[in-house]
């Protein structure tokens, strides 16, 4: 269980003390942990818990679990690795929402930030630069986040479709939804962070100081410091939304629709812009949005069509009370340039709130029908434009047009709101498709994960045959020259980043960097 490691006199014999060619937590180490003389929460037993994420498929035990109290707990774990002669690798696990063990550590340390509590609205800058803030440990979940802008009538202006993440888990990768192409990812909302490097520096860094690290831990995976507390952007926000769903059968007048919207200033265009792919229902006329928003929002639609697949552009615009008899007439000007079936259109009002907490009640139906707990092997790209005609024509109507037993989505983003000097990489086309294949594994029917896994690398083998210049959105590979194909030409500066920031290659080793062999 827990223990008071200042208290801690003499080690257990289950101390890990084989050694493994990994990384191992010795006696040495514990006996160092213990001259910190912190009052460090520290569990040697119970590991297994930190082996789970919500990919269940991998399994990665460490040896301890921290749960720090302050950023300085985490200096002197950080600072013990980077002394350790015994290659002892930590990973900050935030609400443990990877797929493939990103936040796991095999044999190391587990800090489980979501012991370091702290959320503060404030305002950053004087007069007219004056920008609205919110402070947050980097172990705290956006949900949180998001009730307590609300309390002041503001928001994050770019969030995730779940807010059930934590802040450091999103900004270590990007944080995309269907505010992204106006805003940018998360990561481009980002004031200001307070991190701990690979070497056990706490430094406070923004695009004005340590400008490199600030961006290099920006979509960093976790690879360059741990994200103890972050400043990020917030507007003010009006306390209702108009959820509006509209039903496509060609994906062509889909995506001209959805490139439309997004080149639009806010006057003329939503606030939100998803999509996704709807496959056939049990019957005829049927057709299931197998989509992980929420169920009485048309999850089945009626729609005459011979169609493979159906698409539905799903967006929203937020108002004011006071603007409640304008709102109806604005949306039908919105909506009269698009060209969607005209027999299927649904709009319905809901709180600011209640529209982006959706995925949320769609967990508790997952989580009672026991698919929250079956392997997810889920794939997220980035495609770009002029390419995802040929992937719709593929992917969606041949190859997946029986579904996935999970949402697909399918939404375009401005290359121009990511800051190239971020980690994250993404396609160079100035518009590129985000698209996620969010299967659940069926516990006692198809598909399985075997087989959703095996559609996942035929549908990579064939963008690589057709040279379609993609991205893996949470990129997930097994050797080093798969990384450096994902970082092409930025390989040379991620590398020399972990040399700079966390040479020897102590954080986040679930990521599968394999840094150490080149
Ligand atoms: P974890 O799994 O805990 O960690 C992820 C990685 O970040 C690990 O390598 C970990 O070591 C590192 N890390 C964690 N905390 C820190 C920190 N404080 N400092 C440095 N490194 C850290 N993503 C989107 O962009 N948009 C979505 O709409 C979206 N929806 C999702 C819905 C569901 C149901 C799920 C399961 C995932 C979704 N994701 C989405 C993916 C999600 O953003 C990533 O999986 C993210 O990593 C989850 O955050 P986490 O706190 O669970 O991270």
């Amino acid at each position: 269980g827990l223990c008071l490691l200042s208290f801690m006199r003499s080690f257990p014999d289950f101390i890990v003390t084989a050694a493994t060619p990994s990384c191992s937590l010795s006696k040495e180490n514990c006996r160092e942990l213990a001259a910190l003389n912190l009052n460090l929460n520290i569990s040697f037993s119970n590991t297994a818990k930190a082996s789970q994420d919500f990919g269940h498929m991998y399994h990665d035990r460490p040896s301890a679990i921290i749960y720090p109290s302050s950023a300085q707990d985490i200096v002197a774990i950080v600072k013990l690795a980077y002394f350790s002669p015994n290659n002892l690798t930590i990973a900050a696990k935030g609400a443990g929402h990877s797929i493939y063990g990103q936040a796991q550590a095999l044999h190391g340390i587990v800090i489980e930030m979501s012991s370091l509590k702290g959320i503060e609205v404030g305002v950053h800058g004087f007069g007219e630069a004056a920008v609205p803030f919110v402070e947050a440990s980097g172990g705290e979940l956006w949900i949180d986040v998001v009730k307590e802008a609300l309390k002041k009538g503001m928001a994050p202006r770019s969030l995730t479709d779940y807010l059930y993440l934590s802040v450091g888990g999103t900004l270590s990768n990007a944080g995309v939804s269907g505010q992204a192409f106006r805003y940018g990812p998360q990561i481009s909302n980002v004031l200001e962070l307070e991190v701990v490097t690979g070497k056990g520096e706490i430094v406070i860094c923004s695009k004005h100081q340590h400008a490199d690290l600030f961006y290099s831990v920006l979509g960093g995976l976790g690879q360059f410091a741990i994200i103890t507390k972050a400043k990020i952007r917030l507007h003010h926000v009006p306390p209702k939304v108009k959820w509006v769903r509209a039903y496509y059968s060609d994906f062509s007048a889909f995506t001209k629709d959805q490139e439309m919207l997004i080149s639009q200033g806010r006057e003329n265009s939503f606030d939100y812009i998803e999509g996704s792919v709807l496959v056939k229902g049990k019957d005829v006329n049927s057709w299931k949005m197998e989509s992980h928003t929420l169920e009485d929002v048309n999850s089945n639609v009626t729609i005459e069509s011979d169609a493979p697949v159906l698409y539905c552009l799903e967006l929203t615009k937020a108002y004011f009370e006071r603007e409640s008899n304008l709102i109806g007439k604005k949306l039908n000007s919105l909506l009269e340039r698009l060209h969607y079936l005209p027999s299927e259109v649904s709009i319905i009002d809901a709180s600011y709130l209640g529209f982006l907490d959706r995925v949320h009640d769609k967990e508790r139906d997952l989580r009672k029908s026991g698919l929250w707990y079956t392997p997810h092997p889920w794939l997220n790209l980035f495609i770009p434009k002029s390419r995802i005609i040929e992937f719709d024509a593929w992917v969606f109507k041949k190859k997946l047009s029986g579904g996935i037993n999970g949402p697909m989505l399918v939404y375009p983003l401005n290359r121009n709101k990511w800051d190239s000097r971020m980690s994250a990489v993404t396609p160079s086309e100035d518009i590129f498709y985000a698209v996620g294949l969010l299967g659940y594994a069926s516990p006692r029917s198809a598909p399985t994960a075997e087989s959703l896994m095996d559609q996942n690398s035929k549908i990579l083998y064939f963008c690589r045959t057709k040279s379609i210049e993609y991205k893996q959105y949470l990129p997930h590979y097994v050797n080093l020259d798969e990384w450096r194909t994902h970082f092409d030409r930025l390989w040379p500066r991620f590398r020399e980043r972990k040399l700079r920031y966390d040479p020897k290659a102590i954080l986040s080793p679930g990521q599968r960097f394999f840094f150490l062999e080149e």
